[in-house]
């Protein structure tokens, strides 16, 4: 059920759900202070009560109200890369709600660049938990549809279009001077070590954790096969028919359907999950699906197709 700004906002206040646009994919919103809200928000997505969710913010003078420490380091990420596609894990206050943080002793914030999604959260003063609108395990929706599909017509959807980044947010943890990433996206590694003056933390046993971070993530209901070389792929696609493809750049299977994308990071992840809701659509027996290059540029996007594919390795 499609709603317009106004609609949505009442009903966030009124502690329903309604899913939002950002530029990262649509979240599944709720008030991030509401107990029977972020109720809801994990019967909708079938979600594991250790899968923490994110905090949307307006502005950063509410990361007060959520964390305990805003340290000289984490400010500097906030101010080169919010408002964005960049998520802050943070120690928490104590009084955040625990359904938040899945009992961690962390909250993780973001403030949105989408404008439609910025004035919701100026005019509803929420902070809004919003995890992927999606059920737990599938594609993330990046169009208004994507998500009636998913979860049900019944659920609110505020359209705000296509998401312009289309995947999931680059998630950061900070605690004093230290950082770490926590999930990779379309903000990398080498941005936020420049930004930070600093490498990441890589000591694997360092808290926090990032829970929730499961190795069948972000996956369509047919089954996906990833090749590291086109020739590998159309190769395949000559003896196992009833395969759809998708290749980056040129190329074709003679056996089925061939989808594109460019060769470019930023302008395939924009791209990628309604070409993966689209080829899912086709009930095919098997995806096929050209790696991308090993580029840090592509990390974050190796990072999804492995994990969609992975229940096929
Ligand atoms: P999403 O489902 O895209 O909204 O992303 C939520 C992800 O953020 C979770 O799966 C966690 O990996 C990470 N996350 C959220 N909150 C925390 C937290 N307090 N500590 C560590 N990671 C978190
Ligand atoms: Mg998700």
């Amino acid at each position: 059920m499609r709603v317009n700004l106004e609609q949505a906002i009442a009903k966030l206040k009124r502690g329903e759900v309604v899913a939002i646009p950002t530029e990262t994919v649509y979240g599944l919103a709720a008030d991030a202070s509401n107990e029977n809200a972020l109720q809801q928000i994990y019967a909708i997505k079938e979600r594991p009560a250790n899968n923490p969710l994110i905090v949307h913010i307006a502005t950063k003078a509410q990361v007060g109200d959520w964390a305990a420490e805003f340290s000289p380091l984490a400010q500097k990420l906030a101010h080169a890369f919010w408002p964005g596609a960049f998520t802050l894990v943070l120690p928490a206050k104590p009084e955040v709600l625990k359904i938040v943080r899945a009992g961690e002793s962390t909250v993780a914030l973001r403030i949105p660049e989408h404008a439609m999604t910025q004035q919701v959260l100026k005019e509803s003063g929420l902070g809004l938990a919003a995890p992927s609108a999606n059920k737990s395990t599938q594609l993330s929706p990046t169009t208004a549809s994507h998500v009636a599909h998913g979860l049900g017509e019944h659920v609110p959807v505020l359209d705000g279009g296509a998401c312009k980044i289309g995947i999931e947010s680059t998630i950061v943890a900070v605690e004093g001077d230290e950082w770490r990433l926590l999930r990779l996206g379309m903000i990398g590694e080498a941005a936020i070590a420049l930004v930070a003056g600093k490498p990441a933390n890589k000591n694997k046993q360092a808290t926090p954790r990032a829970p929730g971070q499961h190795l069948l993530h972000y996956s369509p209901i047919t089954p996906i096969k990833l090749f590291d070389s086109k020739s590998d792929l159309i190769d395949f696609a000559t003896t196992h028919k009833g395969c759809v493809a998708l290749m980056i750049g040129d190329g074709e299977i003679a056996s089925g359907k061939t989808f594109n994308l460019p060769n470019n990071p930023h302008t395939l992840a924009e791209k990628l999950y309604d070409t993966l809701h689209q080829m899912d659509a086709l009930n095919a027996a098997l995806l096929l699906i050209e790696a991308p290059p090993n580029q840090t540029e592509w990390l974050a996007i190796k990072d999804r197709l492995s994990r969609a594919s992975h229940k096929t390795l």
